[in-house]
């Protein structure tokens, strides 16, 4: 919600301002926010640390979504139509988004449109060189690098940055504010990431399968190697094949961990597990996927928590 921008827009748009530059300048000149509308709770939490006051934000996917299945409300897509900026992930991981935008059809929110913002563009991403599972546009299959990038903590460090510098170019004046914020939330990251590493130093190495592929950002971070992944590709069911040879491999390599995610098929991890003698442990894949990981550094105490609490328990 923006209300403040929507009061400077009805009480102070002069005729004929435009519409892209018009909305940001009046409401800074007013004392308004920037409208910022993100495509996830991670970004959401990030533009928060670094606009504080200055930005009202909101994500259009839940915490935890199927990103074929993101269904975007007719009151989210008015608010993206009165916002100043859109954040997004990037590579294939909003299949969805290009509905939102077929509906909303504004110039500024086209892909390199002067709303547009792409947080992956300053990211060292992983699986780059993956050669494409399937080549159709708009879905999840990682066809462009793997797109989890935001669970490294210290990917938020360039994340912030491309975030500071867009609202920046939309408030200039806040410009110092912004930095300001980032670097106490950096602060904060940093001595959470200099805890989480120590915490997991004793386990590095220690061999992980994971459901979907989207923790290698957080196994490269955390010195966890993962093995395989359930899904043959990402997206796809293993079938009775797939399942049995993975059992074999996890046999094979001492796998002691089976990562999922609360949207994981719970009938397929518990076969696994069964049948491996390895262990289930429950990650959250973004901030407000469970009520414990209530902000960015939080989601990363919850899992690392988690992960050594699985480890020290495994056989
Ligand atoms: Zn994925």
């Amino acid at each position: 919600m923006f209300p403040a921008l929507a009061l400077v827009l009805l009480t102070a748009a002069p005729a004929g301002a435009s519409r892209e530059g018009g909305v940001v300048r009046l409401a800074q000149r007013n004392g308004g926010v920037i409208g910022v509308v993100t495509t996830s709770t991670d970004l959401k939490a990030l533009v928060a640390a670094v606009g504080g006051e200055r930005v009202a934000v909101e994500s259009l996917a839940p915490a935890l979504h199927d990103p074929h299945a993101v269904e975007v409300t007719p009151g989210q897509l008015a608010r993206l139509k009165s916002a100043a900026l859109l954040v997004r992930i990037g590579l294939d991981h909003e299949p969805w988004l290009a509905r939102v935008r077929a509906t909303v059809k504004d110039p500024r929110f086209v892909p390199g449109g002067p709303g547009d913002l792409d947080a992956s563009r300053e990211i060292e991403l992983l699986q780059s060189a993956t050669p494409r599972v399937r080549s159709e546009r708009e879905v999840h299959v990682h066809g462009f690098g793997n797109p989890h990038y935001w669970l490294d903590p210290a990917n938020a460090r360039p994340m912030t940055q491309t975030i500071l510098d867009a609202l920046a170019r939309l408030s200039p004046g806040d410009r110092e504010a912004f930095a300001r914020n980032r670097a106490r939330f950096l602060e904060r990251l940093d001595a959470g990431i200099a805890r989480w590493t120590e915490v997991m130093a004793p386990y590095r190495g220690a061999r992980v399968v994971v459901f979907h592929d989207g923790w290698p950002y957080f196994a490269h971070r955390f010195g966890l190697a993962v093995v395989a992944t359930v899904e043959p590709a990402p997206g796809i069911p293993p079938s009775p094949s797939s399942l049995a040879a993975l059992i074999t491999r996890m046999k094979e390599a001492g796998v002691r961990l089976v990562v999922v995610e609360p949207s994981s098929s719970l009938s397929i991890a518990n076969q696994v597990a069964a049948r491996s003698g390895a262990r289930l442990v429950t990650l959250i894949p973004s901030v407000g996927g469970d009520p414990e990981a209530g902000d960015y550094p939080a989601l990363f105490e919850v899992n690392v928590r988690r992960i050594v609490d699985a480890l020290r328990g495994a056989p």
